[in-house]
């Protein structure tokens, strides 16, 4: 699409909306920087604007945002803010910040999304495609705006795409070689009218463009993706934990069809461990063999794959005791995956900023596996009245004391895992910063 000497709006001046501000520059069209935020709050962006001599407002929208050829929309904003609501009004476009910096690629896009699982299997895609000697941008929810990196893709590499559900509001014709849906459960239900429907439609769109030239790759264990839901005309491909699959678990091992050859592949010699990180391996095998890449090229960096920081990373072991670090963990659902993923006895620390938690998912898990629960943030009331009749569980005001106690507690051969099942921002900046907290404690015990 030619865009030179045209007008373009950006909703919101953070990460995506700066990159594609600066494609648009650099595709010779005029930006239009908006946020509703005040200065301060953007502050870091804003230098930029002025140093490029962008045009741009903060802390309100005013009409020069409709004035434009269209407007491309942050994932921070929702769709039913005013601004865009009156956007659609004026008959204007609003397209997401990942569709706009597709029309612009040139290499292969694999789109990862779900609920759970993205940025592990973003990057181990990423991982694989590079260890192979191919080239492999990683871009999109995961730090690096696509906009910023689209044009330096050739035609023969790849981007390993993170898309969220806020990213996908806005898609009409994202159409990804390789589209990736992990999993559909209940989060983020706050952007969606708490409608749980509405969030699905949402992912749902990662497909809606794709022809028989693409592959969906889905999880077959899922509810929500099941054949019958899916109206796509591209080939899909399942991996499933359960039942026999494009690529799929049996006994520890590994077995995916590519393009009638059968491989298999042991878990024992991944250093991932947890069956939902075998989904996103198996996941990610089909993503990359479905984009041209031979397993046999791929297999032998499967095992080198260390994971990603804040997700089940493992951080220390003192007297025989392990230190697990899942402050990622934000969902129940992600919590219900981590307590599976463990044999030992386990002190979990539970709590923080509450999205609607149902604890009833994990409750079963809770009691067989946890010997106590140490309840932390706004919602600790809220886990220990739901737990405290079945488990032990103490309220602590903070990851610190949580620490200490289950020094004083814990015996050789047991885990103390932080996998809080809530967001983190009622204690702490982000869930980055509370994984800090959390092995930096762990850290001074060993002194
Ligand atoms: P996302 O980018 O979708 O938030 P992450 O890879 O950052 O996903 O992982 C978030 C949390 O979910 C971590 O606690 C991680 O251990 C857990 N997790 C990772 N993969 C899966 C999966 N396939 N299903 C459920 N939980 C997962």
């Amino acid at each position: 699409m030619d865009i030179k000497g045209k007008r373009i709006t950006i909703l919101g001046a953070e990460r995506s909306g700066v990159g594609a501000t600066r494609l648009v520059k650099r595709l010779g069209g005029i930006p239009f920087v908006s946020d509703f935020a005040s200065e301060e709050k953007v502050s870091a962006s804003i230098k930029f604007l002025k140093d490029e001599g962008i045009a741009f407002e903060c802390g309100a929208h005013s009409d020069s945002v409709y004035d434009a050829e269209f407007i491309v929309i942050s994932p921070g904003v929702p769709s039913n803010a005013p601004v865009a609501e009156e956007a659609r009004k004026k008959g204007i476009r609003l397209i997401s910040e990942i569709e706009f910096a597709s029309f612009y690629c040139k290499g292969k896009v694999i789109a990862i999304t779900g609920t759970n699982g993205k940025t592990t299997t973003t990057t181990l895609i990423d991982h694989l495609i590079n260890a192979s000697g191919r080239k492999c941008y990683t871009a999109g929810n995961i730090g690096v705006a696509f906009s910023d990196v689209v044009q330096e893709v050739k035609p023969d590499e790849f981007v390993s795409l993170e898309v969220s559900s806020f990213q996908l509001d806005h898609c009409f014709t994202f159409k990804p070689a390789v589209s990736l849906i992990l999993n559909i459960t209940p989060d983020h239900l706050n952007r969606y009218q708490n409608s749980f429907d509405n969030y699905i439609v949402s992912k749902y769109r990662m497909f809606q463009s794709l022809d028989s030239g693409d592959v969906l790759i889905l999880n077959g264990d899922d509810a929500n993706l099941a054949p019958e839901k899916i109206k796509t005309t591209s080939r899909v491909k399942y991996f499933s934990l359960t039942k026999t699959a494009d690529s799929y678990l049996k006994d520890g091992v590994i077995y995916t069809d590519e393009g009638g050859t059968k491989h298999t592949y042991k878990v024992s010699d991944l250093f991932l461990r947890g069956e939902h990180n075998y989904a996103n391996v198996m996941s990610s095998i089909l993503a990359v063999t479905s984009a041209g890449i031979k397993f046999e090229d791929i297999a032998p960096h499967l095992a080198s794959f260390k994971g990603v920081e804040h997700r089940l990373e493992f951080v220390a072991e003192i007297d025989g005791v392990k230190y697990i670090n899942d402050s990622k963990a934000t969902n129940v659902d992600s919590v219900w995956f981590a307590l599976r993923s463990f044999e030992e006895p386990l002190y979990l620390i539970l709590g923080g900023t509450d999205k609607g938690n149902d604890y009833g998912q994990i409750r079963d898990l809770v009691l067989d596996k946890v010997k106590k629960i140490f309840a932390i943030g706004s919602s600790a009331e809220k886990v220990y009245s739901y737990f405290h009749r079945e488990v032990k569980v103490e309220i602590k005001s903070s990851l610190e004391e949580c620490i200490s106690a289950a020094n004083l507690e814990a015996r050789s051969g047991e885990v103390v895992l932080l996998s809080p099942a809530c967001a983190s921002f009622d204690m702490f900046d982000n869930y980055e910063h509370r994984g800090r907290v959390f092995k930096n404690a762990v850290r001074e015990l060993i002194g």
